[in-house]
């Protein structure tokens, strides 16, 4: 009954170095995107764009940012003031964000 036992350890033996090793196995798949990049190589994050690409200056001129810049802020404006038109105006609290509302949400007077 010697062998018997002694197959047995054996066994577990086994399974404690295969389970150990498994786990270190998915430790170290777990843990190589955070090694990769702390060691500047690429990894499964960072390898959709490429260093080159990546390192590309994305300033344009400086004139032409600030013209794009006033652009936007064209826009923006033109934006909030079509908003404002369709805003609804409580006589305390002003301007409200509800368009349809027939009274203000916050103090409850009729909107204008
Ligand atoms: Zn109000």
């Amino acid at each position: 009954m010697a062998g018997g036992a002694y197959a047995r350890r054996e066994r577990v033996r086994v399974a404690l170095v295969v389970g150990t090793l498994l786990a270190l196995a998915a430790l170290a798949y777990v843990l190589w995107p955070i090694i990769a990049a702390a060691e500047g190589r690429p990894s499964a994050t960072s390898r959709g764009v490429p260093r080159s690409e990546a390192r590309a200056d994305p300033t344009p001129e400086p004139e032409t940012a600030v013209a794009s810049e006033r652009a936007i802020d064209d826009i923006a404006e033109a934006e909030i003031r079509r908003a404002r038109g369709r805003m609804k105006v409580c006589p305390v609290c002003g301007p409200r964000p509800e368009p349809a509302a027939r009274y203000c949400s916050r103090c409850g007077r009729p909107l204008a």
